[in-house]
């Protein structure tokens, strides 16, 4: 049995307060055997798959061990694409939240003068993707040095997408006098090498627990001819009825295709593939993670690191071209203790393709028949009576973390000299506040933003009408984000 909780470690009570607030109150396996390591600042080398708790492996020490006055970036972290980028710096908000971390996600495609700007501003950690890092970096816009801590996460990930010279280009650039964490799920040559000329005496992590694909998950291959796929797909749809379904193919094309199909059929559906805005796709992966629409059809974009709770099923309308795809798609069901199915449909031609990825993860993947059409009768209508009713919307895990946080926008920055101490000073002499009721601060050059934690936020928003910060009377009001 786990008896080990987040308290037998040298953690401050601001994060021990945010882990019972996101109610992780006991460490994962890869918890367990990387946040002393790192909190004894060692450079680390992990092998561990995606869905293990990694992210608040290293995001909690990190969050810990950075100095809150301290103005410069003192973490970095590297994720393969935008969706992790943004997800990892959620969890670091979430997890420093008690703490006031800012943490701040860059990545291509989004406005880098916006970026520029919120580089200016106090972070403790930045994360982003390489080639939008290795940007700022050659501009002069992401200062680095006072970087203590780098994350390297999903590398091997950044292997296959091309991004380990850029990689490398960034960790040179960094201090060397720094910690260093590798987390990969396998650890192929070129990761070893990059390990070997980058770390000092890295302590190797290994969770293998599981295995490649974790027990969670049931595997079943289904064959099909490229005539009947669609109708074989439809009806695996209406025997299982899935309450959350990814759906993936191989390419942007095929996705937008199906998807058309798809809704021609009435499903509740949307797609997500990196032809897409980065906009378009944020607020796609937002509304499946809050559960408004039962199936997504994706591309591999959905495929790495990204987690949403409560996927029951992952369909490969056709077979991942390369094995390691197979794992993290089916990945993203079985997920924080929960089961999971995952159904691959099996053209003759991809026979070979199926055998390579057997021996990969080890094991036979269940051969399961084309739905009969008694079977597809049955549970029609309980089928049908799903898809129309408005899919429940799921809470957001930060949830109660964020009960009770008022963000406030007053209409003064840096330009008339505010910053962030003037208002802790002012808003801690309210009645009724202490400085523990003030969240993360932003300063801009002619407005900041406030939050205001425990639900105290009406109190201060009402006091600080009239209360002056640094003899300045600001506007304030609730802000609309
Ligand atoms: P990751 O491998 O970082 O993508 O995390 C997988 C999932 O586990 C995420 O939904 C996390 O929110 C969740 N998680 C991480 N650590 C814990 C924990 N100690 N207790 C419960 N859930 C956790």
């Amino acid at each position: 049995m786990n008896s080990i909780r987040f308290q037998n470690y040298t953690l401050s009570t601001e994060i021990i307060r945010s882990l019972s607030s996101l109610k992780y109150y006991e460490p994962t396996e890869v918890q367990k055997k990387v946040i002393p390591v790192a909190l004894e600042k060692n450079d680390l080398l992990v092998k561990s798959q995606t869905g293990s708790g990694k992210t608040a492996a290293f995001s909690i020490p990190i969050c810990e061990l950075v100095d809150w006055e301290e103005n410069k970036p003192q973490a970095l972290i590297l994720t393969p694409t935008r969706e992790l980028a943004v997800q990892v710096t959620e969890e670091l908000m979430n997890i420093g939240r008690y703490k006031r971390i800012k943490a701040n996600a860059i990545y291509g495609k989004q406005s880098y003068a916006r970026q520029k700007l919120e580089l200016k501003q106090k972070n403790h950690v930045v994360v982003g993707t390489p080639g939008r890092v290795l940007d700022h970096i050659q501009k002069g816009t992401l200062p680095l040095e006072r970087i203590d801590y780098l994350v390297i996460d999903e590398a091997d990930e950044m292997l296959n997408m091309g991004f380990i010279d850029q990689v490398e280009a960034i960790i040179n650039e960094l201090p060397t006098d720094r910690v260093t964490m590798l987390f990969s799920a396998t650890l192929p040559a070129d990761i070893e090498n990059l390990s070997q000329k980058y770390m000092k005496d890295p302590v190797h992590i290994e969770i293998k627990a599981t295995g490649l694909t974790t027990e969670k998950i049931d595997h079943y291959v289904i064959e099909v001819t490229e005539g009947n796929k669609f109708a074989v797909l439809k009806d695996l749809t209406i025997v299982e009825n899935p309450d959350s379904c990814i759906i993936f193919c191989s390419t942007q094309d095929e996705v937008d295709e199906l998807y058309k199909q798809l809704k021609r059929s009435n499903y509740r559906c949307d797609k997500i593939h990196g032809g897409m805005t980065q906009e378009d796709r944020f607020s796609v992966m937002n509304e499946f993670k809050k559960g408004k629409f039962r199936y997504l059809v994706a591309t591999n974009v959905a495929a790495r690191g990204i987690d949403i709770e409560n996927i029951t099923h992952v369909m490969n309308y056709d077979v991942p071209l390369e094995k390691e795809s197979y794992v993290h798609r089916t990945g993203r069901t079985g997920r924080a203790g929960k089961t999971g199915k995952a159904f691959t449909l099996l053209r003759p031609c991809e026979q070979k393709d199926l055998q390579e990825i057997e021996d990969y993860i080890g094991f036979n993947i269940k051969k399961r028949r084309i739905p009969s059409l008694e079977e597809v009768a049955k549970m029609q209508v309980a089928f049908e009576r799903k898809n129309k009713q408005q899919p429940t919307v799921k809470k957001d895990k930060s949830a109660d973390l964020n009960k009770g946080i008022m963000k406030l926008y007053f209409n003064g920055g840096k330009k008339k000299k505010i910053r962030a101490v003037d208002f802790v000073g002012t808003i801690s002499k309210i009645p009724g506040i202490t400085p523990d009721d003030i969240g993360v601060i932003t300063i801009q050059e002619t407005a900041s933003f406030v939050d205001i934690l425990n639900g105290k936020g009406p109190i201060v928003l009402k006091a600080m009408k009239s209360k002056t910060i640094k003899g300045k009377l600001l506007k304030v009001h609730q802000a609309k984000e």
